[in-house]
């Protein structure tokens, strides 16, 4: 299994005194190049999700669970990237992607051809010595991609990596995204607020509550061509399945 959450709680101590329950007796578990997306409310513990696998905040109660060892401190083998993308201005788009390796004292020739193959698997071949405000939008989130996948994570975590881009960006970044991962084998964690986005990128969708987020569901998406969100958004399916969880999360916000 390559994550799994058991009973997972997690509450933050407000001023004042309070208390606020984030996510409640969360369990759930991902297999190895498994694809898994994550959607619910705003505020309901998506992102909390996020930082407790990447070792960020560690759970009130219950376990996260990263390649069989329980998670206690910032994970290395976990990568994370976000709606920005976070690239260094200052650096070129290859000195980007060799920064994780920099700070992980990986040697000169080695941190250069881990960051070529990441380039050219991302479609960025050509654009080694660029920097980042020479790129689009959607090449810097390729670029951010290669960045993580440089540090030959076990696991990818991606909250809302593409809401920032343009609609028709957005469609050829997904498919670009989802083609690399497939390819890699890498086990990843999705948050959006976009139920199709989740629905023709996964294997599985979880649909949490209103807070304390608490997993309503876990709909499996059996389809084919995860690799290919472009394919799938074709399919009739992947209108049902959405419509489903969008009726769910509705029930939800009525009953609370
Ligand atoms: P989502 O990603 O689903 O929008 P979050 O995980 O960001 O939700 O937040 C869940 C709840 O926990 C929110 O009410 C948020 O305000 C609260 N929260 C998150 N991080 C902290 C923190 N460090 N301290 C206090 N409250 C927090």
């Amino acid at each position: 299994m390559a994550l799994e959450f058991k009973g997972v709680t997690k509450t933050f101590d407000l001023p004042g005194g309070n208390v606020l329950t984030a996510v409640k007796d969360i369990t759930f578990a991902v297999k190895e190049g498994e694809f898994v997306s994550v959607v619910g409310p705003s505020g309901c513990g998506k992102s909390t999700i996020l930082s407790m696998t990447a070792g960020l905040y560690q759970p009130t109660s219950g376990t996260v669970t990263v390649s069989g060892e329980v998670v206690t401190k910032p994970n290395p083998h976990v990568g994370f990237m976000l709606q920005k993308d976070l690239l260094l201005p200052w650096r070129t788009i290859i000195k980007n992607v060799e920064f994780g390796l920099e700070s992980r004292g990986v040697a000169k020739a080695e941190r250069r051809e881990r960051a070529l193959f990441e380039l050219e698997r991302c479609h960025l071949k050509g654009f080694e010595s660029h920097y980042p405000h020479q790129l689009s939008g959607g090449m810097r989130q390729r670029a951010a991609l290669a960045r993580t996948l440089a540090i030959d994570p076990d696991i990818i975590l991606l909250d809302e990596p593409f809401s920032a881009l343009d609609a028709q960006t957005k469609l050829l970044i997904q498919n670009s995204f989802a083609e690399t991962i497939q390819d890699a084998g890498i086990t990843t964690l999705l948050i959006t607020h976009d139920l199709s986005e989740a629905v023709i990128m996964s294997d599985r969708v979880l649909v949490l509550s209103e807070r304390p987020g608490t997993v309503m569901c876990e709909m499996p998406i059996d389809l084919p061509d995860r690799a290919h969100p472009l394919k799938r958004r074709q399919m009739p399916e992947v209108h049902q399945h959405a419509a489903e969880i969008f009726s769910l999360l509705r029930l939800d916000q009525r009953a609370a």
